[in-house]
């Protein structure tokens, strides 16, 4: 089953067809289980890496290891032949690029005489090298070492080695499934992987300490973000105080999640997705840094004096420092989740509070206890007056849950309510934006469990010029094909998207369309499988009566 250091890539892509062809959740537990019991440990830190559509550990220029759909086209073309039209075509009926890639090697591919072995250490050296090319010559260096891979690959290789590449694996396995596999093929209990992972956020390294008996080493950390615990859509006051009764209300803040973590003179910043983004935020490392205590704290980085605060691009962010000047950054605090040496994190929320303000810290998030709908609906409004998006209501008994949209934090939003969706095409604008996408179609999951996507609108944006020229950019290193007027990009840049109403239409395959749409904000702090659903757009469209 093994080739002489590393498991066969083979043996891998076998696994994922199966694992896509059931939907049974046991039956997908007990194929991982029993593959993963197999692997050395540097196999099975790979093998969980790629089941979760994570290629390489090398962080690129831009935080992830990130590759252009050129990329991908440019190296099939060197092992196999066809046309644009094609590629769009086959693009359109499979909607993945692993599919199509398949599909090509198919239909015969410049396959060496004597083909080299793929195995799971080999596709990790060859995707770290594509994640770690920078510069000049970085595009043909990272083509090459694609097209070397795809040359060795079957066309079942290729579907599993582009899915990987684009973190786009579509198999149905999450975080979840790999912890009860590796609690199954590793004989340990289900609730310390959980936990592990958890604290450790890392399902590989949990996957690899289960194997070697190590699970009880795990522990909150300073310098290892965890996954930020998020806040259920609430659609009234109501709705909140009949599920919690007493809660604690906090304005929710317009702008971007961070974590904060000190120790000594050294501070540290990681986004929603847990990227290090201190670079980008000098100011608020100074500070922070000023405390005298050693911390990890939750919240949300904020205009001083208030209004949305979102990028495009972080990079883009650096870029505007003169406008940094003019309107100061300061980071709110709304959670501690270690201070005092240990973690806080299986503390109640009330506790947590009382840490947090100890700290000394003058931009803690002001909350206060509430427990009737009436008083919850004032806290709303003042938050609106104040230029907030509305609420988030905490369950002040309620721990800390990494990752968990698990009803202990609603969140209530302004009366008309936006969605987050992926664009999947833009369109060529007219006049002065002529030449430029500038239209932006879009699409939202089928439902939470099936990442179909399906398309529910267009909307011209509202961003400026050099904004437009960023994204235009962006979607033509993202471009799959082109018809007519609409460039067909890969679903990579998320947004949300205001709009009027939501009514019923057969325009769109989602089966409705939204009246007068447009794009609010940009969200590079999500990801693709934190888009709004179907069933959002239902509730919404009921909710408006
Ligand atoms: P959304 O981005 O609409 O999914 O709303 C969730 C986000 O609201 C969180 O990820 C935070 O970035 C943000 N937020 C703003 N204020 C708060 C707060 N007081 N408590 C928790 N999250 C908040």
């Amino acid at each position: 089953m093994k080739a002489a250091s590393s498991a066969l890539f083979l043996e891998f892509s076998l696994l994922c067809e199966k694992l896509s062809s059931t939907s049974s959740n046991s039956e997908k537990v007990r194929l991982l289980a029993s593959y993963l019991r197999n692997l050395e440990s540097e196999d099975l830190g790979i093998a969980v890496d790629f089941l979760l559509g994570r290629a390489s550990r090398v962080r690129s220029s831009e935080g992830r290891a990130n590759v252009a759909f050129a990329t991908v086209r440019d190296a099939l073309c060197q092992v196999v032949t066809f046309s644009d039209d094609q590629l769009l075509q086959l693009y359109k009926e499979h909607g993945d690029l692993g599919e199509v890639a398949m599909e090509l090697l198919s239909s015969g591919h410049a396959a060496p005489l004597v083909r080299g072995q793929l195995t799971l250490k080999r596709i990790r050296d060859g995707m770290d090298d594509i994640a770690s090319a920078q510069g000049s010559g970085s595009e043909k260096r990272k083509v090459m070492t694609l097209t070397g891979l795809l040359l060795d690959s079957s066309p079942l290789e290729a579907k599993y080695l582009i899915k990987i590449l684009t973190s786009d694996m579509r198999i149905g396995v999450s975080e979840g499934f790999i912890a009860e596999a590796a609690a199954e093929a590793f004989s340990v209990g289900k609730e310390a992987v959980r936990k592990a992972y958890l604290l450790v956020n890392d399902m590989s390294k949990v996957a690899v300490m289960a194997k070697e008996g190590r699970l009880s080493d795990a522990g909150f950390s300073l310098f290892t973000p965890i996954r930020p615990m998020l806040a259920e859509p609430a659609s009234s006051a109501r709705q909140i105080i009949d599920d919690m009764g007493r809660c604690y209300v906090e304005d929710k803040y317009d702008g971007i999640r961070l974590q904060v973590h000190k120790k000594g003179g050294e501070v540290r910043l990681y986004s929603r997705a847990m990227d290090d983004v201190t670079r980008f935020f000098p100011e608020i490392v100074e500070q922070i840094s000023r405390l005298n205590e050693d911390f990890a704290l939750d919240g949300e980085l904020i205009y001083e004096a208030g209004g949305r605060l979102r990028f495009f691009s972080l990079q883009k962010l650096l870029r505007n420092e003169g406008r940094r000047e003019k309107h100061p950054l300061k980071f709110v605090a709304f959670d501690a989740l270690y201070a005092k040496g240990r973690s806080l994190l299986d503390l109640p929320l009330v506790e947590r509070k009382r840490e947090l303000f100890a700290l000394g810290y003058d931009n803690c998030a002001p909350f206060k206890e509430v427990s009737a709908p009436e008083d919850l609906e004032r806290a709303f409004k003042d938050s609106i007056a104040r230029g907030n998006e509305g609420i988030v209501a905490k369950d002040p008994e309620s721990t800390y849950q990494p990752g968990a949209r698990g009803k202990r934090w609603f969140k209530l939003k302004k009366a008309l309510d936006t969605l987050d969706v992926v664009v999947i095409g833009a369109q060529y604008g007219n006049g002065k934006r002529k030449g430029l996408l500038s239209d932006y179609v879009f699409a939202v999951r089928r439902s939470r469990d099936d990442p179909t996507l399906v398309p529910i609108g267009k909307a011209y944006s509202g961003l400026t010029d050099e904004e437009l020229r960023d994204y235009h950019d962006f979607f033509m290193r993202n471009k799959i094909g082109e018809k007519g007027n609409t460039v067909w990009v890969l679903p990579r840049l998320v947004i949300e998207v205001g709009f009027q109403s939501i009514q019923r239409s057969a325009r769109y395959e989602s089966g409705y369309a939204l009246r007068f749409p447009r794009i609010i904000s940009v969200r590079a702090d999500k990801k693709l499988d934190e888009i709004d659903d179907l069933q959002r757009v239902e509730d919404l469209f009921k909710a408006q009566g």
